[in-house]
């Protein structure tokens, strides 16, 4: 049962592979494009509820007011910097252009370093001018037929292997840890062949709907932590109304959403979700002690039905990260 002799999920870290300490659970800020003005009290509120991390990403527009929240509370003597553990992350159209990246992630975070610094996806995307976009770049840029416009000679290594030469110099403080996102097991395998810097992160779709069963085998045994992300299921949270995890919800006298925080982090993954409600941000942070059948029923849920909310277009590239089938 849930109650005081268990510690918040902000209060739970993990050590990743390079020896930093990451916090369990992080607010995410992957928030609509309408309401992302609303992300600065998002991390404010988060940040007086007790959370130490925020996931964020260069291609999400939400870093200037992330930034914003940690000066403001920085300024206000809340927290210090270094008690905040920031992850963002190089989207596809900079692919080769990391400097570009993160020197623009920094400027716009107003930090002079990031914690984790992920490669967002494993694509090479052309770069198309687009005022509208990010930075002045189309975030997601296409054809004249309306098909993703992929850099057909690019190699999705060279994302990785520009982060590991500004990580392994010596004389360059700007990022604490590198690592990558929506790998599959395929791609991750070249990466620790070819690279010098073990990955300290895998962050992926993963909930009891797609609970990434072998994916979790492998960077168990090879010492890369799984990170989840949309763990409610995206926008509305669909993967709140399951029944076993209503009823799980009711048999530790917790939220749906705390059932489905402390999944991953009863599994030892960290796990990043989102909300602009300040009531769900402060009760989001409970902890539910999970049981190993508790875990093993919620598994068979995607083993049963899986789901993959995360689902457009361009993902197709990358093998079994599109539709239903092999990532579970
Ligand atoms: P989540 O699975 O976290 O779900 C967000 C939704 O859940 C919102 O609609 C939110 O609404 C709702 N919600 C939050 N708390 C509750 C609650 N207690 N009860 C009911 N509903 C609730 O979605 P995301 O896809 O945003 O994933 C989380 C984070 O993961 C992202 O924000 C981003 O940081 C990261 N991410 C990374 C990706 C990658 O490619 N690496 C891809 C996608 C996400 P409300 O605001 O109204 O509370």
């Amino acid at each position: 049962m849930s109650g005081p002799l268990h510690p918040k999920a902000t209060e739970i870290s993990f050590v990743l592979n390079n020896g930093v300490r990451m916090p369990a659970l992080g607010l995410g800020t992957a928030n609509p494009p309408a309401e992302i003005g609303r992300t600065k009290q998002a991390v404010k509120a988060a940040i007086k509820a007790g959370y130490r991390h925020i996931d964020t990403a260069w291609a999400y527009g939400t870093e200037p007011f992330v930034g914003e929240a940690i000066k403001e509370l920085t300024e206000e003597g809340v927290i210090k910097r270094e008690d905040v553990f920031i992850t963002s992350k190089v989207w596809p159209v900079l692919w080769d252009d990391v400097e570009r990246s993160l020197n623009e992630s920094l400027d716009s975070l107003g930090v002079e370093y990031i914690d984790l610094l992920l490669q967002h996806w494993p694509v090479c995307y052309a770069k198309q001018e687009d005022p509208h976009g990010i930075n002045g770049l189309s975030r997601n840029p296409e054809t004249s037929n309306g098909e993703p416009n992929y850099e057909v000679s690019g190699d999705w290594l060279e994302t990785y292997l520009q982060m590991e030469r500004i990580y392994l110099d010596p004389s360059d403080e700007r990022v604490r840890s590198i690592g990558v996102s929506n790998f599959p097991e395929k791609y991750l395998e070249r990466t620790l062949l070819e690279c010098a810097v073990k990955p300290a992160v895998n962050q992926v779709e993963m909930h009891p709907r797609l609970p990434q069963l072998a994916l979790k085998k492998y960077c168990r045994a090879h010492n890369v932590l799984l990170e989840a992300y949309s763990p409610f299921g995206s926008h509305n949270a669909p993967n709140v109304h399951i029944p076993l995890v209503k009823d799980l919800a009711e048999k530790y006298k917790v939220s749906p959403s705390v059932i489905l925080n402390s999944y991953h982090i009863r599994q030892g993954s960290v796990v990043a979700s989102r909300s602009l409600n300040m009531m769900r941000i402060a009760s989001n942070i409970e902890f539910a002690p999970l049981s190993k059948e508790d875990l093993d029923n919620l598994d068979q849920l995607g083993v049963a039905q899986p789901e993959r909310f995360v689902n457009e277009k361009w993902n197709a590239i990358v093998p079994g990260f599109t539709g239903k089938g092999p990532s579970i």
